[in-house]
């Protein structure tokens, strides 16, 4: 590696992923999470990775900063507050922030008592989902109920809703026929462009303009998975890109993050796509998947992204490099 701009950025921002598991199954998702989605990160295990990623951070002569998200981390709050409080225990890096639906949010002083007590384990930010996508499966009266007692425990620099355009403006969507939600949806993505990852390649990116795969040729991902400094590690230990759930880094259960990030730094001319992604985008991933009879499909593609996950999909399930792509939570299931 001679260009500096083709090494590994140290890793400052990372979530955790405790769970695949949520309530909802947003059309919108970047994995496939939904209730029929598992998994758990135990205690043991999230804070061995917290510390592992501050050491790793303080090696590099940076500040870590870690976030909790899921899936929905509140579905098991007794799981969640034992992260939390072995990490306070620990002395690790406060959490930058925790995610959530606030589907759980069904009455104030359940609510309230539960912000106090992420503020009072040192949870610096919450993050609430508020689109008209999370509003198909959680009714809005709880994310306002969240909101409203999140701005008075944490304080409204220490609250983001995602979105506050949506909040302040809420639409639902139960009762529009299929063309009124699809058009709800096309305003909503083009209002907050997001990933083409996960479910959201399969259920709505088909929503926005397509385009051959040509289009995205030489839009190359080295931003996303040399430089961006984000990752996600998942329940076990499988580390992604922050913006790429689905492709493999390495996996964090025998080695230390620490190590995941040496080996990644030193070989990822040799992951065989990371290397392909880096130098030419998904259109090489999907070239080089053609050598396995990977197809383009006739409509094309929303964006980069969305390419991607069909060619990871073709290549998850054809069994092709199983250490680099996966999990199955991250793929369309083939068996249901
Ligand atoms: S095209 Fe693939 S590798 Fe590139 S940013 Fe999108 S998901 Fe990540």
């Amino acid at each position: 590696m001679s260009d500096s701009a083709e090494q590994l950025a140290p890793w400052e921002f990372a979530g955790l992923m405790l769970t695949y598991r949520c309530n909802a199954r947003c059309a919108f998702c970047y994995t496939y999470s939904g209730p029929d989605r598992g998994g758990w990160m135990s205690a043991e295990q999230a804070v061995r990775l917290w510390r592992e990623l501050d050491d790793h951070a303080t090696e590099q002569g940076i500040v870590m900063q870690i976030h909790l998200a899921g899936g929905e981390p509140f579905l098991d709050w007794v799981q969640l507050v034992s992260v939390l409080r072995a990490a306070r225990d620990a002395g690790l890096t406060r959490p930058a922030h925790v995610e959530t639906n606030a589907a759980w949010a069904t009455h104030d002083g359940l609510t309230r008592a539960r912000l106090e007590l992420l503020d009072a384990l040192g949870v610096q930010r919450l993050i609430v989902s508020a689109d008209v996508f999370h509003q198909e499966y959680v009714p809005f009266e709880r994310v306002e109920r969240c909101v409203k007692h999140a701005r008075q425990v944490f304080g409204k620099g220490r609250l983001i809703v995602r979105w506050w355009d949506f909040f302040n403006d809420p639409i639902d969507t139960r009762h529009m026929s299929t063309e009124e939600k699809e058009a709800a949806f096309r305003a909503a993505l083009a209002q907050h462009p997001d990933r083409m990852n996960g479910r959201a390649a399969d259920e709505v990116a088909h929503l926005l303009p397509l385009h051959a795969p040509e289009a995205f040729a030489g839009a190359k991902c080295d931003d996303e998975v040399l430089r961006s400094r984000h990752v996600h590690i998942d329940p076990d230990g499988q580390v992604f890109p922050g913006t790429c759930a689905g492709i493999i880094l390495g996996t964090a259960n025998e080695r230390s993050v620490g190590q995941v990030w040496n080996d990644l730094s030193a070989n990822w001319p040799d992951h065989p796509v990371v290397s392909v992604v880096v130098a030419g985008g998904s259109y090489e991933l999907a070239r080089r998947a053609e050598e396995f009879g990977f197809r383009p499909q006739p409509d094309g593609y929303a964006s980069k992204c969305h390419l991607c996950q069909h060619v990871r999909q073709f290549l998850f399930d054809h069994g092709h490099w199983p250490d680099h792509v996966g999990p199955a939570a991250c793929y369309a299931s083939t068996t249901s």
